[in-house]
């Protein structure tokens, strides 16, 4: 079945500078970079001027000095950052049950259901004035019928950009894109390409599959192969906001003894510890489930204004909810759960 797809990637404009730029408005016009006070040798991300000198993200701040004397440093503000992405992906939310967030400034959008590339077109012009109204920043949109072509289109008119390639102009798009310009060519690739005199798309769509292969791997080698002739078939990938994570255990032999319950709790604690950083988030809540021999279960949550993230901070807490009452029955079942999820956005670091 070809159903036809309209595919949109929507990317915040150097994000950490543009924030910076918001809440400092002297700093519009100027070079900055981003970098943590801790990690003051790489930049986070820099503004547009900063780019301008060469600048990059991931660069020493020394080396980003050199390029560019007038540089100005500037602290990342992680709140800010949340913030503005919440509202950066509920605004996405309004348009489509399809959204996949690549990042805090990125996400994919399928608007497929509009029909037509000059609907989605205005629907994305309104999207971006919503954006910047409701952030204070602007943010770029590519259009295409896949995610490929979409995130190249995001890209290439940036900053403040919309721009739409439609599916008679694709093929000349893909054919003219100089081969530094196609997602996925980092500087290695881009040499082996260059070695190869493949400087576009046109030179890359006569190399046959089998040399690619050979050149890039099996992989990489389908990949350009296929992107290069409009194929992407990968589909929106909708993440379900997790908003709760839990860890519990049922005892083969019941517990009678306060020190036996806060050992089962540490061990918990821990496994809740390791999934929140697998996760990459934090809790606001916690809750302590108890089920005692007899069935009757019992739950005791604290909020604080801390958050939950690590093992020591988790254990603590739990025991104090859990010593509100004495035990005065054996334990079969105990968990804990921590809701109220927060993903850290400062696991950029
Ligand atoms: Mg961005």
């Amino acid at each position: 079945m070809n159903v036809k797809k309209i595919l949109c990637h929507c990317d915040i404009d150097s994000f950490y500078a543009s924030i910076a730029q918001r809440e400092d408005p002297s700093l519009k016009g100027k070079p900055i970079g981003i970098t943590s006070a801790d990690r003051r040798s790489v930049l986070a991300t820099c503004s547009y001027e900063a780019r301008a000198f060469g600048v990059r993200s991931a660069m020493p701040s020394w080396k980003a000095k050199e390029l560019c004397p007038e540089i100005i440093f500037v602290n990342p503000d992680f709140n800010l950052y949340r913030e503005a992405s919440k509202k950066f992906i509920s605004v996405l939310k309004n348009y489509s049950e399809l959204v996949e967030i690549v990042g805090s400034d990125e996400c994919y959008i399928d608007l497929s259901h509009l029909g037509s590339f000059e609907i989605a077109f205005e629907i994305c012009q309104k999207i971006r004035k919503e954006v910047s109204e409701s952030i204070g920043i602007t943010c770029s949109i590519g259009i295409s019928i896949n995610k490929f072509i979409a995130k190249v289109a995001s890209g290439i008119n940036k900053p403040d950009a919309l721009t739409v390639i439609t599916e008679e102009s694709v093929k000349d798009f893909l054919l003219n894109l100089p081969i530094e310009e196609f997602r996925g060519v980092g500087k290695k690739t881009e040499e082996v390409f260059k070695s190869y005199n493949i400087k576009k798309g046109e030179d890359l769509f006569k190399v046959p599959l089998d040399q690619l292969t050979e050149i890039l791997g099996d992989s990489r080698g389908l990949w350009f192969y296929n992107v290069v002739r409009g194929k992407d078939d990968r589909e929106i990938e909708v993440e379900y906001e997790r908003k709760s994570l839990a860890v519990h255990k049922t005892f083969r032999k019941d517990i009678y003894t306060d020190r036996e319950a806060a050992e089962e709790l540490w061990s918990i604690a821990m496994e809740i510890e390791q999934r929140l950083k697998r996760h990459k988030s934090y809790g606001k809540t916690l809750t302590v489930k108890v089920k005692y021999a007899d069935f009757q279960m019992i739950t005791r949550s604290t909020t604080t204004g801390d958050i939950f993230r690590n093992v020591l901070e988790i254990y603590s807490n739990s025991l104090k909810c859990l010593k509100r009452k004495p035990l005065l029955r054996p334990i079969r079942f105990l968990g804990i759960c921590i809701s109220s999820l927060e993903d850290e956005t400062n696991a950029l670091w």
